[in-house]
């Protein structure tokens, strides 16, 4: 048995991924996961979905129950947050004076939802949604139905719980910057797709607005005020303004961050006894960096938390595989299911192709560039992420797609 010491730090879905990993890789040691929440480790996205609209048991999504991190012989420690880390005595500081050594340390501190950019964000019935304690407020808020309901943003989270809130029988409306949701990650045409389908669910969406402020009487919210002056009513409140990687522990200690913390294609951060993982890791991929293009890369999904926990485990054991999973994420909107597989930075600029009825919500869309295929997303069809995965891995072995076969739903993925 080895006396050596390795503390994860986070206990979300990347962290308790990782701890499992250690021990199914035969690592004997000492394995502390230290998390700042008081629950054993989850997976987030119910808590916009079923979770939240209340179809899922609370006990559906966590990583393993409690009983099970013990049962391996894992520290689980939760309420523990993590304040300093001490690189050179190889410390890791908790709020509340104590420390934990160790020999390899992991940092999975996932990412913290940015506050309301504007002031209200202290009125009773503003609302972020990141952690379980949180879905359960908002749940209990939008569960009878009835309520008027502002959603600010527009991203992934912001549309799910629109969905989810409607689904409920609130009454919703999404204060959108731009002219349509998810813009940024889908681009306009695809993007307009999501507001039609939202407005065919009687969500209201008001693009091109600039929020002022959330206002509020005795202390709760009524309304946001708009500039221009138009307030919308409303008796709750949510940010969804996307959120920050949590690296102030890795930047406090001297690591190298920017967006993200800085690792290599083996998850190894700056100092080679740590590692990182989820959604705080900006990985340098190896596809891109052999095609020569920009190649860190950070996916703040699930996938890739699941993937790069145990991913980073084994790289803390010693295998020297880089880390080359193809990006994935998926959400689920009122009847729409999707999956999305590949690189949202080079589709940014791509060709649109689409197979399959658009109109229907029964497609699938590729980006393709330089003749390329960077990313597709399948909406209503399943079973075809792995085609798009194979697809794009072969596009940067230097495959050429030919689009009018790839619109074509005749032609089969694996010979366009
Ligand atoms: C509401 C919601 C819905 C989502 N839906 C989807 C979806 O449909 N599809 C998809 O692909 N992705 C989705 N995601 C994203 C996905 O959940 C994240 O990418 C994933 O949770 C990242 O996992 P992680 O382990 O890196 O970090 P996290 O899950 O954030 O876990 C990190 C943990 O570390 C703890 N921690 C942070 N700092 C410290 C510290 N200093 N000391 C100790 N502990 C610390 C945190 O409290 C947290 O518990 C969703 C996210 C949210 C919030």
């Amino acid at each position: 048995m080895t006396s050596e010491r390795i503390v994860i730090v986070g206990a979300g879905l990347a962290g308790a991924g990782a701890a499992a990993e250690l021990r199914e890789r035969g690592f004997d040691g000492d394995i502390a996961l230290l998390g700042a929440e008081a629950h054993p480790p989850y997976i987030r996205p119910p808590l916009s979905k079923g979770y939240l609209a209340g179809d899922e048991a609370r006990d559906s999504f966590e990583v393993h129950p409690l009983g099970w991190y013990a049962e391996h012989g894992i520290r689980f420690v939760p309420g523990s947050t993590a304040v300093s880390l001490d690189r050179e005595a190889r410390l890791v500081g908790l709020a509340g004076g104590d420390a934990v050594g160790y020999d390899r340390l992991l940092l999975a501190t996932g990412s913290t939802p940015n506050p309301l950019p504007v002031p209200g964000g202290e009125l009773a019935g503003v609302h972020l949604l990141r952690t379980v304690d949180q879905a359960d407020t908002l749940r209990a808020a939008l569960a009878g139905g009835g309520r008027r309901v502002v959603l600010i943003g527009s991203g992934w989270i912001g549309m799910e719980v629109a969905a989810t809130a409607r689904t409920l029988g609130d009454e919703v409306t999404v204060l959108l910057r731009g002219e349509v949701p998810l813009a940024s990650q889908l681009g306009a045409e695809l993007g307009g797709d999501f507001a039609r389908l939202h407005e065919e669910h009687g969500v209201v969406l008001r693009p091109g607005v600039v929020v002022r402020e959330v206002i509020g009487e005795g202390g709760a919210v009524t309304g946001v005020l708009l500039d221009g002056g138009e307030v919308v009513p409303a008796d709750v409140v949510v940010a969804a303004v996307g959120a920050a990687p949590a690296t102030a522990l890795a930047a406090s200690a001297g690591l190298v961050t920017g967006d993200g913390v800085h690792v290599d294609e083996h998850l190894r951060t700056s100092d080679e006894r740590i590692w990182a993982a989820g959604d705080i890791a900006a990985a340098v991929h190896p596809l891109l960096a052999a095609a020569g293009l920009p190649a860190r890369i950070r996916s703040e999904h699930w996938a890739n938390a699941e993937k790069t926990g145990p991913a980073a485990a084994r790289s803390m054991l010693g295998d020297e595989t880089p880390y080359d999973a193809i990006p994935y994420f998926y959400t689920d909107q009122f009847d729409l299911g999707m999956e999305y597989t590949g690189f949202p930075r080079l589709a940014a600029d791509a060709e649109l192709v689409v197979r399959g009825d658009r109109a229907g919500r029964e497609f699938v869309a590729f980006w393709v560039r330089q003749g390329a295929v960077v990313a597709g997303m399948n909406v209503n069809v399943w079973d075809i992420a792995d085609d798009i995965e194979r697809l794009v891995r072969a596009g940067f072995a230097g495959q050429r797609v030919d689009p009018s076969r790839l619109a074509d739903p005749a032609v089969p993925l694996g010979e366009v």
